[in-house]
């Protein structure tokens, strides 16, 4: 796929990375996480060697998420490099590792402490990087995009009019910086009762942004009650349920980044 224009600025921290993986949305709470989440340890159980970066600084999820033993970051007293925590084969860096918690911090802070976590992580040799990006388009999510030489962006949305609107700004960011858009993941689709199945939100617009913008494949994720509660539980869907319906999508999804 095509470079993005800063890749000779490669950091040396990713140097040993051989893609790494934007997961975005536009707004909170549509399932950035947990398709991040699911996605990485769906490429770990193919037989690749995966990390995990959460760039949501403000709402680090990666912590509620995964349940690693060590619950801190290391630092390398020699190299000053900082050494991830792992869980489940998949190495993992949030800033809710970092011990601080929450933060309230301006734009040019996040966007540094970001830098600093990304660049100076020992990730070493890994066949994907994921990363979980902080919601929205904004000057924090530009910044980490030009830090970072993205080979993919998977775009995630609920079915919505409005979150249509909000995804096709994040597909115009990202092919501005030439990274291709290789998927779209419109979460919280239908559920299914009694027998029948409901499209709580609406349909179509998932299929509306594919059309418009080229991307080359859009998946249905279903509502789940288990999604939810291994989100909750520390130990992701796809892990707990490596044969189940979730885990075929998340296959389906490993196979186009
Ligand atoms: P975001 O990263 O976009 O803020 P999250 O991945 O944290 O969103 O998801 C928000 C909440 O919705 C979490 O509690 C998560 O477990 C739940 N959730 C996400 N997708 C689904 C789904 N398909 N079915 C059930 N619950 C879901």
């Amino acid at each position: 796929p095509a470079r993005p224009i800063y890749a000779e600025q490669l950091p040396a921290g990713l140097q040993t990375i051989s893609n790494i993986v934007a997961v975005s949305s536009c707004k909170g709470g549509v399932g950035k996480s947990t398709v991040a989440v699911n996605l990485a340890y769906t490429l770990a159980d193919m037989g690749a060697r995966v990390g995990i970066f959460d760039a949501d600084v403000y709402g680090p999820s990666l912590p509620t998420m995964v349940s690693p033993e060590n619950r801190v970051l290391l630092m390398d007293p020699v190299k000053k490099t900082i050494i991830p925590t792992e869980y489940s084969g998949v190495k993992l860096v949030s800033f809710g590792f970092a011990g601080q918690g929450r933060a309230i911090m301006r734009g040019p802070m996040v966007s540094g402490v970001i830098n600093q976590l990304l660049t100076t992580t020992e990730w070493g040799e890994l066949d994907y990087l994921i990363i979980d990006m902080p919601p929205g388009t904004g000057d924090i999510q530009l910044t980490l995009c030009q830090i970072v030489p993205l080979t993919a962006a998977v775009i995630v949305t609920t079915p919505q009019k409005l979150s249509f609107i909000d995804v096709a700004k994040g597909v115009r960011m990202f092919s501005k910086l030439k990274v291709p858009c290789v998927a779209v993941v419109e979460n919280m689709c239908h559920f299914d009762a009694d027998g029948k199945r409901y499209y709580p939100f609406g349909r179509g617009s998932g299929s509306q942004v594919v059309q418009q913008f080229g991307i080359p494949h859009l998946f249905d994720l279903p509502i789940r009650p288990n999604l939810s509660a291994s989100g909750d539980s520390g130990m992701p869907e796809v892990v707990a349920d490596p044969q189940g319906e979730v885990s075929k999508i998340f296959q389906n999804l490993g196979v186009c980044v």
